[in-house]
């Protein structure tokens, strides 16, 4: 018997499906990778396909694109539906697993625009990835574009460094800045959680 409740596909629209064919397969540098994610996280502003944020996973040594997701939270109706949640789990539908630092798998890294919310940073420490790089880290975003981080651990960065995750922070950070000046140029809704009282 079918279930009466609704089922969920967290999926990438359909420009960012085609983008990726035109990304190489490998990516060395860190800044590359980077920038590739921040294309993404301009391009879902300009296609008005969620919120202005994107991840990239990658094989950490080698380069390897797996998949680049973004945010989706107003399409699909769905608050959980962040660029590092829609990354990471297709990653690991691709992949096959939960999880991402499986034995004799090669490490993963995450790379972000921005730092993770207190959600996204508990993905984050679930997910097996071995490396993280975001953009930027401080209130700056959050001053640019009104969204909000949560309670973030204040010793996030430690903890992390504590399971085995490598972390790197200030890549293209002015770059990433100019995304967010981008997405409010544009005037658009800021979905923090709760608007009514
Ligand atoms: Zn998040």
């Amino acid at each position: 018997m079918h279930s009466p409740f609704p089922s969920f596909t967290l999926d990438l629209p359909a420009w960012a499906a085609h983008e990726l064919t035109q990304l190489p397969s490998h990516i060395q540098a860190v800044e590359d990778r980077m920038r590739a994610v921040l294309n993404f996280a301009r391009l879902n502003t300009e296609h008005q396909s969620g919120g202005p944020f994107a991840a990239g996973v990658f094989e950490r040594d080698s380069g390897k694109l797996i998949i680049i997701g973004v945010n989706r939270v107003l399409p699909l109706n769905c608050s959980s539906a962040h660029a590092e949640i829609t990354a990471l789990t297709l990653a690991q539908q691709m992949l096959g697993t939960y999880d991402l630092g499986g034995p004799e798998m090669p490490a993963h890294q995450l790379v972000v625009n921005w730092s993770p919310c207190a959600m996204c940073f508990g993905a984050v420490l679930w997910s097996g990835i071995r490396s993280l790089v975001i953009a930027g880290a401080d209130q700056e975003m959050m001053d640019i574009t009104g969204f909000d981080e949560g309670p973030l651990p204040e010793n996030w960065r430690e903890e992390l460094r504590k399971r085995g995750i490598s972390f790197e922070e200030g890549v293209l950070r002015e770059e990433a800045l100019d995304g967010f000046r981008a997405f409010t140029a544009t005037n658009p809704e800021v979905y923090n959680g709760r608007q009514g009282d």
